[in-house]
């Protein structure tokens, strides 16, 4: 695809679009008396308005990413950005998105919200990547794909190069998930938004970063989808205080983090199979384990009862008997497992 192509998928009113233009985009000189923004003159730390396109933070993820700034979008949370997806390529009540089941539940929330059809494709056996069947679902008005690796709730990643198949074959945009890449050996895509227009990378800094409170997504693509995705967000999406703590934490290492994460998901996984309750659990490249048990909503009612509090899957569809654990602390894994030994010995909460 080139793109020539990418603009064809976009909505004709967001390709005509003339975005709002702040007050910052009107004067980008040096600081003087701002009287531009009707803001207070009063300080309080925030009484001016943030960057509306995060230069510095855009900067500084540019080199731990590896990508120029351009090709990055900042949103709060990825949220935004699976969003503004819909509404940069979808046209309401005509276009249509397709999607891996089970999968992370917004991609179909935003649709509805959008007015845009989805169309789920069901995972193969072992949760694998259906690529002939989504290619499949799709028809003319198909705008969106969305995969997610590794994938939420069933925890693994797909192989690189039956993604990159996909997003060489889709005639639209490739929506590709990674907000759990850190926990992966298989890595990142990210790079190969230079290579394809089509493909747009979501990364979070909710998982990995430990900073879910404070709401910064990433999107990665080429420049024009990152222009275009630019144009239609709120002008100041990302406020001052967010810019200023993200700053500050991204100087702080998380390798440490993710492979103690990495290596209790390991211990927690290795113990699970020794309970009779216990049918399966499938091998994560996630911060999370996606375990199948004999009655899923005993076993919830009974870590609830312990403080414990877990995700009940079950009736997601093709989760059937599913709890979905996230990997805490080493102490809080300690007491999921001493919970499940007294669930084993019948010393049961009901
Ligand atoms: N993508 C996936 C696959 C997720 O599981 C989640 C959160 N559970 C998100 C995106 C949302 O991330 P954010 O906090 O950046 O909005």
């Amino acid at each position: 695809m080139n793109r020539q192509d990418i603009e064809a998928l976009v909505r004709p009113n967001i390709r005509a679009l003339c975005p709002y233009s702040t007050a910052r985009d009107e004067y980008q000189g040096p600081l003087g008396i701002f009287l531009d923004a009707n803001e207070s003159p009063y300080p309080t730390g925030y009484n001016r308005y943030p960057d509306p396109h995060q230069k510095t933070l855009k900067a500084q993820l540019s080199s731990i990413k590896g990508l120029p700034a351009e090709n990055i979008f900042l949103g709060n949370g990825s949220d935004e950005a699976i969003d503004l997806c819909f509404r940069v390529f979808c046209t309401p009540g005509r276009d249509n998105a397709v999607a891996i089941a089970p999968s992370y539940g917004m991609y179909a929330v935003a649709a509805d919200i959008n007015d845009v059809q989805m169309r789920s494709v069901p995972l193969g056996a072992d949760f694998g990547l259906p690529a002939e069947a989504l290619l499949a679902a799709c028809d003319a008005h198909t705008r969106l794909l969305f995969l997610c690796s590794p994938n939420n709730p069933s925890g693994n990643a797909f192989d690189p190069a039956e993604l990159e198949e996909i997003i060489r074959r889709f005639p639209g945009i490739v929506v590709l998930d990674e907000a759990y890449a850190d926990f992966s050996a298989k890595g990142s895509l990210r790079a190969k938004v230079l290579e394809y227009p089509n493909l747009i990378v979501l990364q979070t800094l909710s998982k990995a970063y430990g900073l879910a409170g404070l709401r910064l997504g990433m999107a990665f693509a080429d420049a024009y989808v990152i222009r275009l995705m630019s144009m239609v967000k709120y002008p100041y999406n990302i406020n001052q205080a967010a810019l200023d703590l993200v700053s500050q934490a991204l100087k702080q290492p998380v390798e440490a983090k993710v492979a103690e994460t990495v290596a209790q998901r390991g211990r927690v996984a290795a113990a699970l199979p020794a309970y009779g309750f216990v049918r399966r659990v499938w091998p994560s490249d996630a911060n999370f384990l996606l375990v199948q048990v004999d009655d899923a909503d005993a076993l919830y009612a009974h870590l609830l009862a312990d403080g414990i509090i877990v995700r009940n899957r079950t009736r997601v569809r093709g989760c059937a008997g599913c709890l979905r654990i996230t990997i805490g602390l080493p102490s809080e894994n300690d007491k999921l497992l001493a919970s499940l030994d007294r669930y084993e010995k019948g010393d049961i909460h009901r």
